[in-house]
């Protein structure tokens, strides 16, 4: 699970990572509203602890650009006590829960894991991109109304392609989430690669538009139009 922490006190950034990473979550840290935007846009992640108060853009106007953007990431926005009016502005603008500062670390973190619970977009039997669509239930998938001979390792790579459609997914996601190996002494990039490749074909090949691109030194991106 991938979290974005948007803080610009540096001590308490300091403190979240590291209670974050103790549980498991990779972590990245943005400063600046303007770092924690771009990251928060251009990156998949699986939730988004969103200061308030920030230097630059602040978080509301942060939050209610990704949300206008339909960026469905769960946030959890952290607020100054005296900034009652700042919380329910938040919870309207899309803010999935709010903590108070100073706040307690559990809390916080049992907080973030029934976001992510809440998050688990189990309700979703169907993921679409433009003619392909992916059936999670019978688990095929079909582009241009014709059925894709995948493997059972294609089937989860392009479901996890769809889920975070338009944003980039590195080879270190794809190492950990579908692959389910996050340290491995060898890096996975080439396995990564070759499936990669495989996958293309069988989606993209027959097809009029390519819907999965590499990005050069990132990653891959699936979206409809060239990046
Ligand atoms: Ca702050």
């Amino acid at each position: 699970m991938r979290v974005l922490v948007v803080e610009d006190e540096r001590k308490l950034a300091q403190v979240l990572t590291a209670a974050l990473q103790a549980e498991h979550y990779e972590v990245v840290v943005a400063a600046t509203g303007e770092g924690g935007f771009s990251r928060a846009s251009e990156e998949a992640f699986d939730l988004v602890v969103l200061d308030l108060m920030l230097p630059g853009r602040n978080g509301l106007e942060i939050l209610q650009t990704l949300r206008q953007r339909h960026l469905q990431t769960p946030v959890l926005i952290l607020t100054a006590r005296d900034g009652i009016e700042d919380r329910v502005l938040g919870l309207d603008l899309g803010a999935d829960d709010y903590l108070v500062k100073p706040f307690a670390l559990p809390e916080l973190l049992a907080r973030i894991r029934a976001l992510l619970r809440r998050g688990r977009p189990s309700e979703v039997l169907r993921l679409k991109a433009a003619d392909l669509e992916l059936d999670l239930v019978t688990r095929r998938g079909v582009r241009g109304g014709r059925l894709l001979d995948l493997t059972a390792r294609e089937f989860e790579l392009l479901e996890y392609l769809l889920r975070h459609q338009g944003h980039w997914v590195s080879r270190e996601m794809l190492a950990r989430e579908v692959w389910r190996e996050p340290r491995r002494a060898t890096p996975l990039d080439n396995v990564i690669d070759v499936q990669m490749a495989r996958l293309r074909k069988k989606v993209d090949a027959d097809a009029g538009q390519r819907l999965i691109h590499t990005v050069r030194g990132v990653g891959f991106v699936l979206r409809e139009g060239e990046p």
